[in-house]
């Protein structure tokens, strides 16, 4: 029986576990907080699949060539029809463990339309389709707990991997309550530890997905893939925490985009794009948004109150919370926001990293979404990729190490406990603030070389004095060793967004607005004993 060590307990982590156990094998499920606080509770949108033999014209082929399509191109065409063939299975699997899908009168499931689709295609639970989907994950890792099959760990956050010579044998963490270094050791290791949101300051994410992981990883190796592409969801509103998201499902039920010009409504999404017009995809919208010439807003009143407290309640209490408005008789003043990543950690089809014995899933992966996701298609990567690593791992023979790690602990423990005060003007806290100021203001919906050079000159800076910080004693220590992994992949997002010369999908470039035809392939970045090399590679084609 192999040990499989999953770090992450979202709704990838938690499909990576149940498969695993079901799959005859043994998962240690790590994270910091219980799967209830993972970003995956946020999803209210819905899932894609699609219904085989349904009475809309849909197809699992249409499903493939609009994802294909929606991310520009560059996403493997065999890798996104695995995605899309699976996708009817698993929302039966879904049901099976207890997801309340929402049904029309006559008992079929109800679907909407999302950006990028022409056909109905989103399933969704009422308005917490994350939410319940986490809900039947965890009822049936319970299950497995009792087998003895699964364990479950909280209080842990990922500090490094256990790598010797490209071999991975587990990972290193931080234990909140015993204030020491724990090590982890496994067969096998999956990552799914979620976005990269922290990086960025306030988006509509969970701050808990900071991207540390691929920062660290990268800097143990792991090479990783598409970071310029960043998506900002069209409508987000501004909360003092972050930005709230009102979900692509209140356009998908008919809800238009606006602006206003001399005392009338410019429906400028229709104008610009016919009928489709508020259902482009997000990179489209996002950027016809920015380029409006004064406050736009989304009008959803005239679906009616009955409509939309059943289909779009939380839009509904999410409007009166923060902005005191009621949205059957008002519109909503909207603005895009930086909302997933399509770049992370780069995988092969099997979702293995360049890394033996280390995989990655859900949204810290980066595959099947290119240059812009649809929505609705994440969850389903989500649920797919925990799949597919869990059948892998079951499958092959973990490559086996003979590394003894007692050292690289004793030293990183020593490390910690030797933090001291610092007498610097930049302390840890400033940078990491900067850091997402940064990233905010150079990368953005729009981006330029000048700006981009800009940030990657101030990223370097600070990487030259960060190893003076690091141990800061008036910070916690994550908050200290996280600080240079976080920086290296802020660099490494930079370098991949000025290297991409080329306007494609959520890359937006002013100096370079046309789509480039020799760019339709991948970006991978690798850290070479400092340096940050770029190279470009198609997705289907990869393979360690
Ligand atoms: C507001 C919002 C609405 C969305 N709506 C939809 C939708 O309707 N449809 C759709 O398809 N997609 C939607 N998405 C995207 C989708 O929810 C996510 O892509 C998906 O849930 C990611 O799941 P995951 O398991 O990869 O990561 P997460 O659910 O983010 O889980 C990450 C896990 O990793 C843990 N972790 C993070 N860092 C560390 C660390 N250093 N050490 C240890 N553990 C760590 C976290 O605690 C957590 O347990 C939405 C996203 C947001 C923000």
């Amino acid at each position: 029986m192999k040990r499989v060590l999953i770090i992450g307990s979202g709704i990838s982590g938690l499909t990576c576990a149940v498969e695993t156990a079901m799959a005859g094998n043994c998962a240690v499920l790590v994270s910091p907080y219980p799967s209830e606080r993972a970003q995956s509770v946020m999803a209210a949108g819905g899932i894609n699949a699609v219904v085989p033999n349904g009475d809309n014209g849909d197809s699992i082929d249409l499903h493939v060539r609009e994802t294909l399509d929606g991310g520009c191109r560059i996403a493997g065409e065999r890798t996104v029809t695995g995605l899309c063939t699976d996708a009817p299975h698993i929302l039966t699997w879904l049901e099976g463990l207890g997801v309340v899908f929402t049904r029309n009168a006559d008992g079929s499931l109800a679907r909407r339309a999302f950006g990028g689709q022409s056909r109905k295609r989103t399933a969704y639970a009422g308005a917490s389709t994350g939410k319940q989907i986490v809900t039947a994950l965890v009822q049936e890792a319970r299950k497995w707990e009792c087998a003895g099959r699964i364990t479950r760990r909280l209080g842990l956050q990922f500090h490094s991997a256990l790598i010797e010579d490209g071999v991975c044998s587990g990972a290193l963490f931080y234990d909140e309550t015993a204030k020491r270094l724990e090590p982890l050791y496994a067969d096998a290791v999956v990552f799914a530890t979620g976005g990269q949101n922290r990086l960025f300051g306030k988006t509509t994410g969970s701050a808990l997905c900071d991207g540390y992981a691929a920062g660290q990883l990268f800097l143990q190796g792991a090479k990783l893939k598409n970071l310029e592409f960043i998506q900002y969801h069209p409508t987000t509103i501004e909360t003092p925490q972050k930005r709230m998201l009102i979900t692509e499902g209140a356009r998908g039920d008919g809800g238009r985009l606006y602006y206003m010009e001399n005392g009338r409504r410019v429906y400028f999404m229709e104008e610009k794009y016919g009928e489709k017009g508020n259902l482009m995809p997000r990179d489209i919208v996002s950027k016809c948004i920015y380029d409006a010439p004064s406050q736009v807003y989304l009008d959803i009143a005239f679906l009616g109150e009955q409509k939309i407290k059943e289909n779009l309640r939380e839009v509904y209490d999410l409007c009166r919370e923060y902005l005191g408005l009621d949205v059957t008789k008002e519109s909503i003043p909207v603005a895009p926001s930086v909302h997933f990543f399509m770049g992370g950690l780069a995988v092969d089809i099997k979702h293995r990293t360049n890394i033996c014995n280390l995989y990655a899933v859900g949204e810290c992966a980066s595959i099947y979404h290119g240059a812009n996701r649809l929505g609705g298609n994440s969850l389903l990567a989500a649920v797919y990729s925990g799949r597919v690593a869990a059948r892998d791992i079951a499958q092959v023979s973990p490559t086996p190490s003979h590394a003894n790690f007692e050292s690289y602990i004793r030293e990183q423990n020593e490390k910690l406990s030797a933090r001291t005060a610092t007498k610097s003007r930049f302390s840890a806290v400033y940078i990491q603030n900067d850091l997402a100021k940064i990233m905010n203001e150079d990368l953005g919906i729009v981006r330029t070389e000048e700006k981009l050079h800009d940030g990657i000159q101030n990223l370097q800076f600070y990487l030259s004095i960060v190893e003076k910080l690091k141990y800061d004693s008036e910070i916690s220590p994550y908050q200290a060793y996280s600080l240079r992994p976080m920086l290296c992949l802020g660099l490494a997002v930079l370098t991949c967004a000025a290297e991409r010369r080329e306007t494609r999908g959520a890359h937006i470039r002013t100096d370079f607005p046309q789509r480039a035809d020799n760019m339709a392939t991948c970006t991978l970045i690798d850290y070479n004993n400092g340096a940050f090399d770029v190279t470009y590679r198609n997705e289907d084609e990869l393979c360690w």
